[in-house]
């Protein structure tokens, strides 16, 4: 017998139907003796709603409030999966998070977990019945619920399994793995039988949806292993009773020493929602990267990719950074108030940017990746505007028009095209 944690997205519960779908995976895994914790998301298209109506009820509104809202979304899917589940035969509670209680720090709308206190859960477990917990949402100390932002539930379904010490977390999701590449772009992209944290924290970050990046983080420290999977394959998968499913189909996302065969490349990325930022005519002397940073990142604006052009006289320079583009208009207006503190010319801002990114832990030890890589792009005259790399991806700015065409180029490059 083991312990499982089953999480499952918005698109998964998305109608009744879905649910019971979701019912008849829950059901194959008690049946096979399991005892199993669900971690369940709103139904698809509800938070949009919820926080829609937060909006229209006030532009400014207290966030406590907020997520008082927003947070309702996963407490029906709750309740709906285990009627269901109680109408098959399966005992099952459903849980809201300060019920568990899932501990969260003060941060409304955008809380981290603190703690988890699983006692309560384990013994309702033990006695087997199914927890049906409402994902994405925990108890502040001021005795409120609170939220996790957008994806949230993905991590409430890696820290239960952290508190519960489960033997398996499965994520249920629309998709049946991780990619090698988006196969909207990449029609020949090969799903990955395993990707280890590190690559797999890359990718979330680079724009890859398919987790939340918190959660990879979270899986990453305690040392939680996910297997990512559709929902949509159907709950017995023609297997015989008792089969490992979730062990046979999808990615798991896992500790680097478990993946034998590692490539050099494992996956491309690429991210749509950046904007450039250039500042012309920056004066070249000491303290200028803190005046145009420090307060960006007192206007809680992240910075990403960050080149600076060498200056023909030594005076003066022009300076290139990008940030997220919901973003952009802020940032510009920040520098604009700072023009006089920084000392520039002119501040330009431009969203027709995109990041393409090869990520890879085998490129620790191998050498010459970047090289390919730019030698590949420029062949295709794809000019490159910056470029950023950490231990095991290479990122870099082009013009939004070439995206599609730097990814495949990227992907046969690597030998990452399957057939
Ligand atoms: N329902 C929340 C959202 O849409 C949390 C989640 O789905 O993970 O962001
Ligand atoms: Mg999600």
């Amino acid at each position: 017998m083991a312990l499982l944690v089953m999480k499952f997205g918005g698109t998964s519960v998305a109608d009744l139907e879905r649910i019971r779908n979701v019912a008849g995976h829950v059901k194959r895994e008690t049946d096979a003796g399991n005892a199993c914790a669900v971690v369940v998301s709103a139904m698809a298209g509800h938070t949009n709603q919820l926080i829609e109506w937060t909006r229209e009820a006030a532009t400014l509104h207290d966030a406590r409030e907020y997520d008082a809202v927003v947070s309702a979304g996963e407490q029906i899917t709750s309740g709906l999966l285990a009627i269901i589940l109680q109408s098959m035969g399966v005992q099952a509670r459903s849980w809201q998070g300060w019920q568990i209680p899932v501990h969260t720090n003060e941060a409304h709308g955008a809380a981290r977990i603190v703690e988890i206190v699983p006692e309560e859960l384990k013994r309702r477990l033990g006695r087997g019945e199914v927890a049906v917990i409402a994902g994405f949402q925990g108890i502040g100390p001021d005795n409120r619920i609170t939220t996790l932002g957008r994806g949230g539930s993905d991590t409430s379904a890696v820290a239960v399994a952290a508190a519960l010490g489960a033997d398996r977390c499965d994520i249920y999701t629309d998709v049946d793995g991780i990619y090698t590449a988006d196969p909207r772009v990449v029609p020949r992209a090969q799903r990955l039988d395993k990707i280890s944290y590190e690559e797999m924290l890359e990718m979330a970050s680079l724009g890859a949806k398919v987790l939340q990046t918190r959660s990879v983080e979270l899986a990453m420290v305690h040392r939680v292993r996910l297997q990512v999977r559709s929902s949509f394959d159907p709950p017995d998968a023609g297997l015989p009773a008792g089969a490992d499913v979730a062990a046979s189909s999808g990615t798991l996302v896992c500790d680097e020493d478990e993946i034998l065969e590692q490539q050099i490349v494992s996956g491309i990325a690429y991210a749509k929602d950046e904007a450039k930022v250039t500042l012309l005519n920056v004066q070249d002397k000491p303290g200028v990267a803190a005046s145009v940073f420090g307060p960006l990142s007192e206007a809680n604006i992240n910075v990403d990719m960050i080149v600076q052009s060498v200056s023909e006289d030594g005076k003066y320079t022009d300076m290139t950074f990008t940030v997220q583009d919901t973003d952009l208009d802020n940032a510009l207006a920040v520098l604009e108030q700072a023009k006089d503190r920084i000392g520039y010319g002119e501040v330009r801002g431009s969203t027709d940017i995109v990041k393409v990114s090869v990520i890879g832990i085998g490129m620790r030890s191998h050498a010459g990746v970047a090289a390919q890589m730019f030698h590949a792009l420029s062949e295709k005259g794809i000019n490159i505007e910056a470029i950023s790399t950490s231990e095991i991806k290479i990122s870099v700015l082009i013009d939004a028009a070439y995206a599609e065409l730097a990814v495949r180029t990227l992907h046969s490059l690597y030998e990452l095209d399957g057939h």
